[in-house]
């Protein structure tokens, strides 16, 4: 129901798109409405998720709910927040767990940030690459190099959009 999100959305333009659950692709039978951004009218978020997890996903919590004919697949995340918003959405629900970076300790230096959490991971896959193994990181160092580029070169939406694709590898993780 494309009405329902202009409406929602306040007609804003789609700042990113995010998987909030990874490996369900049912069709969505709620939409899940975000608190409302911080400067100006409408949601900062909205979530769709099907019957088996309308109630999950605690991280995303709902202002309100409406019924949705599965304008999109589960787990679907439309973002209307800022990227540095949406860069530290990124770190509290699963960057700064993954990494240990947190962006709070560099001053909210986003190409910092980015950059810190490259070199950790690196290092993992180095050290399972000395122990003769592939590690799934490996998908997401491609990634995060985008997006650590992106950031030095003060492009945060890029940064915010290659975060949202290592959201993802993240999700398949464990
Ligand atoms: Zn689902």
């Amino acid at each position: 129901m494309p009405h329902l999100i202009q409406q929602l959305s306040a007609n804003r333009v789609l700042g990113g798109l995010r998987t909030g659950l990874a490996g369900c692709t049912l069709p969505a039978a709620t939409l899940r409405e975000g608190p409302a951004r911080d400067d100006g009218p409408g949601a900062a978020w909205l979530v769709f998720l099907c019957p088996d997890h309308s109630e999950d996903l605690p991280a995303w919590p709902a202002a309100a709910s409406h019924p949705d004919d599965g304008s999109m697949p589960c787990g679907s995340v439309l973002e209307y927040r800022t990227a540095e918003q949406q860069l530290q959405s990124h770190a509290d629900l699963w960057l700064t767990t993954l990494t240990g970076v947190d962006p709070r300790a560099l001053g909210y230096v986003w190409s910092d940030v980015l950059d810190q959490a490259d070199r950790v991971l690196l290092a993992r896959v180095e050290e399972a690459g000395a122990d003769g193994e592939d590690s799934p990181l490996q998908n997401m160092l491609a990634v995060m190099g985008v997006a650590c580029r992106a950031a030095a070169e003060g492009d945060l939406e890029v940064a915010a959009t290659s975060m949202a694709h290592c959201e993802t590898l993240a999700q398949s993780l464990t």
